[in-house]
């Protein structure tokens, strides 16, 4: 999910070096398997680690069902599409950088305007326009303000970029119900006027929990675990790494 945002597919070579590293190293890889309580506890393991992530915080939103909702999360996996009217309810990094991609899906991208250039097939005003306007239409709104919670440097290449596909930025709204097709969102500083946003699709980035089912269930059935990375704390990616290491060195 981090990294299917513009500019973020770096992220991939960490899946491509575990990978690579997993494999040298020996270690069994199960995919598409939940780990459960009654498998680990029969496993005879002498550690176990729990690094199950996080889950996505949902929020309760009145909808006469003329709008779909779903996560931010989804979106960035793929699991869901987003349509062409989309809110974004959350203006945090990964509210931001939901934005960025789906409004960026909308525009002529880098191969796209490599082509109309290098064949001269349209005039460079017209691919300019093609990569700056997107057929998408994005808002994103935060009861708050917008594009807060990036790392240090990280934040402004999004906000340009959400400024120049010319997504909608509503700082201090709440989402007050979905109807007709449209949110209805309330303005926080003016006194409470509602403004109507037609949209296909509801998009929460509301924050993140951990996900620490497995691990209570563990510990409930009185198995030792530890817990690291986003299961402990929702962070970052080095936060978790850390975390491993000197579990790892601990335990060894
Ligand atoms: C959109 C987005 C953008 C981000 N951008 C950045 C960024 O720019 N920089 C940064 O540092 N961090 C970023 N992060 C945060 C970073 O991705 C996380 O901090 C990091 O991935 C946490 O690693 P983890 O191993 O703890 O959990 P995860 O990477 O979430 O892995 C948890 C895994 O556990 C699996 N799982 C859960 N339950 C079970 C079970 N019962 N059995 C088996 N498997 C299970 C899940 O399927 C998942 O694969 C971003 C996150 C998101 C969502």
């Amino acid at each position: 999910m981090a990294s299917t945002p513009p500019g973020k597919n770096e992220f991939k070579t960490l899946i491509e070096f575990y990978q690579t590293m997993l494999a040298e190293t020996g270690v069994e890889v199960m995919l598409g398997k939940k780990a459960t309580v009654s498998e680990i506890s029969s496993g005879g393991f002498d550690e176990v680690v729990v690094a199950t992530g996080m889950k996505p915080r949902l929020m309760p939103v009145p909808n006469d069902g003329t709008a779909k909702v779903t996560t931010a999360y989804d979106i960035l996996e793929g699991n869901e599409i987003a349509g062409r009217r989309v809110l974004v309810v959350g203006g945090g990094s990964v509210g931001c950088e939901t934005a960025q991609y789906l409004a960026n899906e909308g525009a002529a991208d880098a191969q796209e305007v490599f082509f109309l250039l290098r064949h001269a097939a349209e005039k460079v005003e017209k691919v300019m326009n093609l990569m700056n306007n997107s057929r998408r239409m994005v808002t994103i709104a935060d009861i708050m303000a917008v594009g807060t919670g990036f790392e240090a440097g990280t934040g402004w290449p999004v906000m340009k970029d959400l400024n120049r596909l010319h997504v909608d930025q509503r700082p201090f709204h709440v989402l007050e119900r979905i109807e007709n097709g449209a949110a209805v969102l309330k303005n926080l500083k003016d006194g409470g006027t509602d403004s109507a946003i037609p949209c296909d699709t509801v998009v929460l980035a509301v924050g993140a929990d951990s996900e620490r089912t497995l691990a209570e269930e563990l510990q409930e059935c009185g198995l030792p675990v530890h817990t690291i990375g986003d299961a402990k704390n929702v962070g970052r990616i080095m936060d978790a790494i850390r975390q491993a290491a000197e579990l790892a060195k601990q335990i060894c």
